[in-house]
């Protein structure tokens, strides 16, 4: 069964949480290229997915969100490209069995179309082919996460679907201003993330990262007053990133976080996991708050 046809069986669905912050604590240096670590550290990867696995999740994500060709080209990597991402998503599949979900990773290339550092024709190869490894390796869905200008979301939209034949989610990530309006980096709304993103082709649209998972109450209802019928996916951080010490903290404990999950299912969320900060115990804490 596909995640869309689970959904229409009114199945509310748990991804996964952090990986970025966990490869860290497992000994991921600054400076290193996260992504090469399916390589170099398949087992440490494998172990991350097993555990977000053990601890419920149907969706596990693969470790690949800076894979794109322009991202791993600034590591000298980016004639790995597809090894690396068909990688990643081979040993989420060798986790996850055929009975839940291999998610592919896709991030932002921090490359601006408005700046002309890029073309689109440059942004829709490294998306297709990106998108294109992972489904090979094994993965049903590609998530294009962390998007924040709404015509590299688009394009990455469009060349997973017409190089895949994947299910794709798009999330991008907002800040609210305190008064109920919320905006992406570059001033998209989530009403604006809607329309365009349904009109790109996607099947799933939601919001990851931001600032813990009390504004995605707010992001969630934005969303539905656009549209009360596509799926809906939240993945918050574990709260409002703190520096301390160089070291970014994120301070909302597993219970804090599953405590608003029917504020979430309120609000029309089909899909919930965690972003930055969050750790198996919180998909754990979520799961029991679903009924699990
Ligand atoms: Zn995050």
């Amino acid at each position: 069964m596909t995640i869309l046809d689970e959904i229409k069986l009114n199945k509310v669905l748990l991804s996964d949480g952090a990986l970025g912050t966990i490869l860290q604590s497992k000994g991921l240096k600054p400076g290193e290229c996260p992504e090469l670590w399916n390589i170099s550290h398949r087992s440490d990867v494998r172990e991350i997915a097993e555990s977000y696995l053990f601890a419920g999740s149907d969706i596990v994500t693969t470790n690949s969100f800076g894979g794109s060709r322009i991202k791993l080209s600034q590591y000298g990597l980016g004639e790995r490209t597809s090894e690396i991402n068909t990688t990643a998503a081979a040993i989420c599949r060798e986790a996850a069995g055929n009975d839940r979900h291999v998610a592919g990773s896709i991030g932002p290339t921090g490359k601006m179309l408005l700046m002309g550092d890029v073309t689109e024709e440059e942004l829709l190869d490294s998306f297709s082919e990106q998108a294109l490894a992972l489904e090979k390796g094994g993965a049903d869905i590609i998530i294009i996460e962390t998007m924040s200008a709404a015509d590299e979301a688009v394009l990455a939209v469009k060349a997973a679907r017409s190089s895949t034949g994947c299910t794709v989610i798009i999330t991008m990530t907002f800040t609210g201003d305190g008064n109920g309006e919320y905006h992406t980096m570059m001033g998209i709304s989530p009403a604006e993330m809607v329309i365009a993103m349904k009109e790109a082709g996607a099947h799933i649209i939601g919001s990851n990262c931001g600032n813990g998972i009390r504004e995605m109450i707010g992001v969630t209802g934005a969303i539905r007053s656009a549209d009360n019928k596509i799926p809906v996916i939240i993945q918050a951080n574990a709260g409002i990133p703190e520096f301390v010490d160089g070291v970014t903290l994120f301070q909302e404990s597993p219970e804090m976080m599953a405590s608003f999950v029917p504020d979430l299912l309120k609000a029309g969320v089909n899909i919930i996991g965690g972003c930055c900060g969050t750790t198996p115990a919180h998909i754990r804490a979520i799961a029991k708050a679903l009924g699990r």
